[in-house]
């Protein structure tokens, strides 16, 4: 039996809001360890997690064992420094037991199956990234909390609120928002990896990093040295970055330089009505 990610993640959600209804306290960030505790009594389930450490796992940001008959173990690398990637393992091994735990023993994720959580290639890794950030940020809260214009500026709040990194809160919204919109993250004047919102994708506006080498185009807020951060953005002419965007065209383009990690992440709003696709005709030439 398949189980979805984020039905999974929403079953908890709603037992979570219920709790804090009653019972007060801060409802996010939400407390993975303890949560995974009770999980297995929560849900009746004969096999609970029964410890959440950190441990010295080279290699690997985290994973979950089965370490007795009925028993489990999520584990989290010893050296993950920031509270938000700590957060954001935990869940998604918790993640790997609600979902996965009847067709394996154990689980070791690496930090690639954590990081572009929208396209990790094996389908269980995407699968336990989605759970996680449907549990960390669950939809009904992330609408009310982005219900105006977005910028960095409020994805960053969201990131504070949800205890997660800025690159998951803007990966979160992506997943969802009816906006045309694309994050990139750069280092060195390259696109190190880049994820769009689907409306995005359908029109166009998307970046095929792992298929080509692409550099940040020069007149982009991304390119120039003199400027760090611009969380509430500035328009740019969309065919800077999009070169088969009308010429009238704009596009807001935020930044944030991320010096701990050495890039640079962009996010690019484009009109929801553009379409940046190389012109038709153009098709129909090369079809001849
Ligand atoms: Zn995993």
């Amino acid at each position: 039996m398949t189980l979805s990610p984020a039905k999974e993640a929403n079953r908890l959600s709603v037992i979570l809001d219920t709790f804090h209804q009653m019972h007060g306290g801060a409802r996010y960030p939400v407390d993975v360890e303890a949560l995974a505790l009770e999980c297995a009594s929560l849900f009746q389930l004969p096999d609970p997690v029964v410890r959440v450490y950190a441990a010295d796992v080279k290699g690997f940001e985290g994973g979950l064992f089965r370490t007795g008959e009925a028993e489990w173990s999520i584990l989290y690398n010893a050296s993950l420094t920031s509270p938000g990637r700590i957060r954001f393992t935990q869940a998604h091994e918790l993640g790997h037991y609600v979902l996965h735990r009847a067709g394996q023993e154990s689980f070791q994720c690496s930090t690639q199956d954590m990081l572009e959580w929208t396209k990790a290639e094996k389908a269980i890794e995407g699968e336990a990234d989605k759970f996680a950030a449907y549990l960390l940020m669950p939809l009904h809260d992330f609408r009310a909390q982005t219900a105006g214009d977005i910028n960095l500026q409020i994805l960053g709040a969201c990131a504070a609120r949800y205890g997660v990194s800025l690159t998951s809160a803007v990966l979160q919204w992506l997943s969802h928002t009816e906006e045309k919109a694309v994050l990139v993250v750069s280092r060195d004047g390259f696109m190190d990896w880049s994820c769009a919102s689907e409306p995005a994708r359908g029109a166009g506006a998307f970046f095929a990093t792992r298929k080509s080498t692409i550099e940040v185009p020069s007149g982009s807020l991304a390119s120039n040295a003199q400027i760090s951060h611009d969380k509430e953005g500035v328009t740019v002419p969309a065919n800077v970055w999009f070169p088969h965007a009308e010429a009238s065209m704009p596009v807001r383009e935020m930044k944030i330089s991320a010096d701990q990690f050495d890039c640079i992440l962009t996010l690019l709003v484009l009109p929801r009505g553009a379409d940046v696709w190389p012109p038709r005709d153009r098709f129909w030439v090369a079809d001849r």
